[in-house]
């Protein structure tokens, strides 16, 4: 339902926060968030929980630095509002989060053929199998791994993905589903909408069907899902605040 991803120096867990307090209005069921931790062990720390974006901060450990993150509030569509269900969603060994909105409509399909691979599923959700297939591509940068993972994907998406090995960047993807970035001064933004971003910057690019993206706090670039660069200048957006 809806997706908030932000990159740069600042504390990531109170912008987002905030971000999907921004998305309220659409309505959802659950909520949750995964950072790039910046405690000793770093690697990726996840909250989830079904209910409201307050109910989610109250389960936000004291310790909660980072300075990379993706956050959701899903709309169930396959599943029932649980805790578990709820995005992000990892792949076993907790190294990838995916935030996703949309419908994965061979799911039921990937999920039976992960399964006899031995995988075992923690979500009865459609999203999950996404965070599978991208830790189990065999490709070295995260931008082919999502596009491996993308190759068996039939249906609509909105995605955010982190991955504990590449602590510098977000990786977004758009097929169906509204994907906006807003580029800050050594900052970036994604969401599903712009109001979760306008309080922040103006400047804004909104990705076609079939466009992936790379944030990292000072860069940004566009291409397609088979890798070939688009040309995106951020346009600036006027908002009423
Ligand atoms: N289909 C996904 C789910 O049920 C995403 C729903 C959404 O867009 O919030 O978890």
């Amino acid at each position: 339902c809806g997706i908030v991803g932000y990159i740069g120096k600042r504390d990531v867990a109170p912008l987002l926060l905030e971000g999907l307090q921004r998305l309220e209005y659409r309505g959802y069921d659950s909520a949750g968030v995964a950072i790039h931790s910046s405690g000793k062990n770093g690697g990726l720390k996840t909250v989830k929980a079904a209910g409201r974006v307050r109910d989610l901060e109250e389960r936000i450990p004291a310790r909660f630095a980072g300075s990379g993150g993706i956050a959701h509030t899903r709309w169930a569509t396959h599943g029932a509002p649980t805790d578990d269900n709820a995005h992000p969603h990892l792949d076993g060994a907790g190294e990838v989060a995916v935030v996703h909105n949309g419908i994965i409509d061979n799911s039921a399909e990937l999920r039976a053929k992960l399964s006899a691979d031995g995988i075992a599923l923690a979500s009865e959700t459609d999203t999950e199998v996404l965070a599978h297939l991208i830790a189990r591509a065999q490709a070295d940068t995260l931008e082919e791994k999502v596009r491996e993972a993308l190759r068996y994907v039939e249906g609509t998406y909105g995605i955010a993905v982190l991955h504990a090995a590449f602590p510098d960047r977000i990786v977004v993807a758009r097929n169906g589903s509204p994907v906006v970035l807003g580029i800050g001064e050594k900052e970036m933004f994604v969401a599903s909408d712009v109001a979760a971003l306008v309080s922040h910057t103006r400047q804004v690019i909104t990705l076609d069907d079939g466009e992936m993206a790379t944030l990292k706090a000072d860069d940004y670039r566009t291409y397609t899902t088979d890798g070939s660069r688009t040309a995106a200048a951020p346009t600036t957006v006027e908002w009423e605040a």
